[in-house]
Formats: structure tokens, C-alpha cells, sequence
């Protein structure tokens, strides 16, 4: 697994590039407890469920449908989330959802059961370009976890941010274009004959 920061790293980018209009400050921290939540899985270690099993680590708590089921949960809550439903909904799916495709880029441990429950197949993505991080947490502090680290920087939080100022870019466009009003193609030419009718009253 990317550590438990780079899994909040999408909901985050993309809550803040959208801003706050768009994605509300509670909204957002829900959207980083999604994206963290399908890890409680590891507990499956304790209770002695095999990595491989349904139920195991990186099974049915990383399918798109845990991450519906979560959005759905977490939308019925909208209010509270001073959101519109759908907009809670797709922006609580897309951080959970993200973390299976996040973990599915890392080069160790087994894939992810993406499409669980219709199929316990594991799946990684073709390129598994993200260092795994170690599950314990005195081994992350080596020259191990340095490497991950990096590794998640140039992967994750670079094209994170790259992302948020695209949208953040966007959003002014599109308050701008708001601003100035609807734009009247015809306006200026005498040919138009609304343009005409105005100057001809005067
Ligand atoms: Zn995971």
C-alpha cells in the first residue's frame, strides 16, 4: 500500500482544486476517510483471514462496489455535508475508489480484487510504478521508507497538485465567464438585425 497520507492525497487535490463551492470542507474530510477506510481490512491479518481470501487484505474492502456502497452510506448524509447528493456521492466514490487503483500501482503484496463481489480475481495496474510501503511501521523508518516516500512524491503528490491547479485554473475560467455574462455572438454587426432594430430606434 501507498502509506495512509498518499491515500489522501486524491480526495484532497481534488476537493481543493474544485474549491470550496464545490466540494465543502466537510465533504472534503469525508472524502479523505473514504479514501482511507478500505485499510481497515489489515485487522483481517488479526483475525487470522489469508492475505488471498475475499475478506483478506486488499479484497473486498478495495472493489468499486465497497466504494459504492460506502458513497452511497456517506451521500444519504448530504445535509450534514452541506453538499448536493450527487455531487457527495460521485466525490465520496472517486476517493474511495481511488485507493484500490492507488494500491494496484504499487509493486508488491497481491492485487486488488477490483470487482468483487461478481469476481475474487486480483488485479495490478500494467505498470506497478509506486514503491509498496512497508505494513510495519518501525520498518518505514529506513532507508526503505525514504524510498517510498519519494516514490509517492513523484508519483502521486506532483501529478496531485498538477491536477488541483488545473481545476483550480478552471474553476476562475469559468467564474469569469459567469462575470462577464452570456456572450452575444451577433453583437457589433450591422447585419445583425437585432443590433439593427436597437440603433435604428434610438
Ligand atoms: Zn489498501
Amino acid at each position: 500500500m501507498p502509506t495512509i497520507l498518499t491515500h489522501a492525497a486524491v480526495p484532497l487535490t481534488i476537493g481543493l482544486g474544485l474549491g470550496r463551492d464545490v466540494i465543502p470542507g466537510r465533504l472534503l474530510a469525508a472524502g479523505v476517510v473514504a479514501a482511507l477506510l478500505p485499510d481497515l481490512d489489515v485487522l483481517a491479518f488479526h483475525a487470522g483471514i489469508p492475505y488471498g481470501a475475499a475478506f483478506g487484505h486488499r479484497g473486498f474492502s478495495h472493489s468499486l462496489f465497497f466504494a459504492a456502497v460506502i458513497a452511497l452510506l456517506g451521500a444519504g448524509g448530504f445535509r450534514v455535508l452541506r453538499a448536493r447528493f450527487v455531487t457527495a456521492f460521485l466525490f465520496l466514490f472517486v476517493a474511495a475508489a481511488s485507493h484500490g487503483v492507488l494500491d494496484a500501482f504499487t509493486n508488491g503484496g497481491l492485487g486488488i480484487a477490483f470487482f468483487w463481489p461478481w469476481s475474487a480475481d486480483r488485479y495490478f495496474a500494467p505498470v506497478p510504478v509506486i514503491e509498496a510501503a512497508p505494513l510495519s511501521v518501525a520498518r518505514f523508518f529506513s532507508a526503505r521508507g525514504w524510498a517510498v516516500l519519494q516514490s509517492e512524491m513523484g508519483w502521486v503528490w506532483l501529478p496531485g497538485i498538477l491536477v488541483s491547479a488545473a481545476l483550480a485554473g478552471y474553476q476562475v475560467c469559468l467564474a469569469r465567464a459567469a462575470l462577464k455574462g452570456p456572450v452575444d455572438p451577433g453583437a457589433g454587426d450591422p447585419l445583425n438585425p437585432r443590433y439593427a432594430k436597437q440603433h435604428t430606434t434610438l
